[in-house]
């Protein structure tokens, strides 16, 4: 073999062994994750994901730390190992998959609104991700419902979920993906006893306050450049309070021709 092209290879599997991994991980994880990580299986890198989530403290529950396990992110994300880091990755059509740990944020925030048998609502589902964690949570008798405008996202999400642990729900029914103006809500299945939003809206959309369950709950972004990740109790007697869970980043809930026109 040419020497040239043989010090080419070697320095490329030093890069990706030895030094590429602390930088794109963060310094702090270098210590975490070994470099054993990266000639694991998919489903070993998922659990040192979900592992990691935890120690920061994202996953504080069994429940969702088993969710988080049981849906293989590597299935939802076009491009294999990066599916293992945390951090959003591009998925087409301007949009972008959420980084794990607000995958993690909004399970926990959501959980006892995820109980067997509740109804939830995902709008702007992408991949599909997060609606097969929440039809495992719900299980065969609620609902995961996710509602995406772009087409050919809502038929990747379909090939995405078949290949989870999550195929028989879809099967069953009690999973769905549709293509839809998320701004609407999904009627269908409502009222909803969880409703999480994936993009940041510039003011909570009525037809999804109107949608939430008596008792229920919404995590929603909201704002333009600045957004918040609002927490929206619906009260028994009806009435709304809404707290800031945090600052955030996401793409704009918009309509379809902003969105592919570059917002
Ligand atoms: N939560 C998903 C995707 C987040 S990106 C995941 O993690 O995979 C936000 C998604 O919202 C994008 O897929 C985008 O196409 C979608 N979206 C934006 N505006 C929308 C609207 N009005 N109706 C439905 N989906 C919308």
């Amino acid at each position: 073999m040419d020497a040239k092209i043989l010090v080419a290879l070697l320095a490329i599997v030093f890069l990706k062994f030895f030094w590429v991994v602390p930088i794109w991980t963060g310094g702090d994880l270098k210590n975490k994750i070994s470099w054993h990580f990266w000639t694991r299986g998919s489903a070993d890198k998922n659990n040192v994901l979900v592992e990691q989530l935890k120690q920061y403290g994202v996953i504080k529950t069994k429940k969702v730390a088993e969710v988080m396990e049981t849906i293989d992110r590597g299935l939802f994300v076009p491009d294999g190992n990066s599916a293992y880091i945390d951090s959003p990755m591009p998925i087409g059509y301007n949009a972008t998959i959420s980084a794990p740990h607000m995958h993690g944020t909004c399970l926990e925030l959501l959980k006892e609104h995820l109980q067997p048998g509740m109804h939830a609502l995902d709008v702007g589902s992408g991949t599909g991700y997060l609606t097969a964690c929440f039809a495992m949570m719900v299980g065969p008798q609620g609902r995961a419902v996710g509602v995406e405008h772009i087409p050919e996202l809502v038929a990747s999400s379909i090939e995405n979920v078949k290949r989870s642990a999550a195929s028989s729900l879809l099967n069953g029914g009690s999973l769905s993906l549709h293509v839809a103006d998320g701004r609407q809500g999904w009627p269908e299945q409502a009222p909803y006893d969880a409703i999480h939003v994936g993009a940041a809206a510039e003011k909570i959309p009525q037809p999804l306050l109107d949608q939430l369950k008596p008792g229920g709950r919404m995590v929603i972004p909201v704002g333009s450049f600045f957004q918040d990740l609002q927490v929206v109790d619906k009260k028994l007697d009806g009435s709304i309070s809404i707290r800031s869970e945090t600052s955030v980043r996401y793409v704009p809930l918009t309509s379809r021709a902003a969105q592919l026109q570059g917002f």
